[in-house]
């Protein structure tokens, strides 16, 4: 893979909170391919994507687990069992990465270095808070559902959770302390890819993937 280029990322920032939250620090500065920014598009990614892999430290070791999630408001919001590792560890307060990823296409080059993905990803940065009013966990709930499932309706199409069942249930709400957005987008960019046709028999191409979630 290509990626041998450092440079300065325009600063398309708007209005947008959340935008506004784009590589604040050292920690989520774009070094490489900085001009593949895209601050603008955060909010997008994040409303766009159905997987979230929730990154934490504990003890020293790393670990990476994948969670359903919702994104509303500026905030990242999880859900699972109390008992869940990865819950009680990050709901103690310690910081928290979360990345977010649409695979858009995968491309391919006439030069080995030169395959590479068309993607658009986050990586948010943050600490868990716990959500305990449970009128706010429902409504949380109820607005997940709805996402992945839209125009299913509670107590239409499913019936709402027993209040024992609310209360075996941990809602985590995760406010974006800071992220970053990355994009590449176009074909292969290999030295021979504008080339005509050689007689090599090497090809460059896209598969497109549409934006399928990782
Ligand atoms: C697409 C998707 C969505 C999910 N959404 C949710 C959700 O919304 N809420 C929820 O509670 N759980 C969800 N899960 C399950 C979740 O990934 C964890 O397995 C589960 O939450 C238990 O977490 P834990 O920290 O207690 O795991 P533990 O069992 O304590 O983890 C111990 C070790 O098991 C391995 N492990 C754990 N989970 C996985 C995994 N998914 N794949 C491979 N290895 C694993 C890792 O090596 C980890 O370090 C989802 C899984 C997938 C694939």
């Amino acid at each position: 893979m290509a990626t041998n280029e450092t440079t300065t990322a325009p600063d398309t920032r708007e209005a947008s909170p959340l935008a506004q939250r784009s590589e604040t620090t050292a920690r989520s500065r774009i070094r490489r391919h900085a001009e593949r920014s895209v601050p603008t598009e955060a909010q997008r990614i994040l409303e766009a994507g159905r997987v979230a892999h929730v990154a934490y430290a504990l003890d020293g070791q790393p670990h990476v687990i994948p969670f359903l999630y919702d994104y509303a408001d500026g905030a990242i919001y999880l859900h699972g069992a109390p008992a869940s590792r990865t819950l009680k560890s990050v709901r103690a307060g310690m910081q928290v990465a979360i990345e977010v990823l649409l695979l858009d296409g995968l491309i391919a080059s006439r030069d080995a270095e030169s395959h590479s993905a068309n993607y658009r990803s986050v990586v948010v940065y943050g600490v868990a808070q716990r959500v305990t009013n449970m009128a706010e966990k429902r409504a949380i709930l109820e607005r997940m559902t709805l996402r992945y499932f839209p125009g299913r309706t509670l107590e239409v199409d499913y019936a709402a959770a027993t209040e024992k069942q609310m209360r075996a249930l941990e809602v985590l709400r995760v406010p974006v302390e800071e992220l970053s957005a990355k994009m590449r987008e176009g074909g292969a960019r290999g030295p021979r890819d504008a080339d005509p046709p050689d007689g090599s028999g090497h090809t460059a191409f896209v598969v497109q993937l549409g934006g399928r979630d990782m």
